[in-house]
């Protein structure tokens, strides 16, 4: 998820504690408009997922920030996201 600082608005992808730039406080902020890239189907069962078939989507937000998410359903790339 990334991050956003409170005063400067400059935004990033890890958590880093306080703003480098202002330090400012820095809140996490939901990801919108998302588009998929890619979507791979993953067919072997694993403890955190014994059900199979799932996907993991690539997809990228408006800023080109790249994000995995996990679906029950197959998307095509183009299609949107969340
Ligand atoms: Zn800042």
């Amino acid at each position: 998820m990334p991050y956003k600082c409170n005063k400067c608005k400059k935004q990033w992808m890890h958590k880093i504690g306080k703003c480098i730039f202002c330090d400012g406080e820095l809140h996490e902020i939901i990801p919108e408009n998302l588009e998929v890239m890619h979507c791979i189907e993953v067919n072997i069962p694993s403890k955190q997922h014994p059900e199979v078939p799932y996907y993991v989507l690539q997809v990228k937000d408006k800023s080109g920030n790249i994000y995995f998410r996990k679906s029950k359903t197959q998307k095509k790339p183009g299609e949107k996201w969340a």
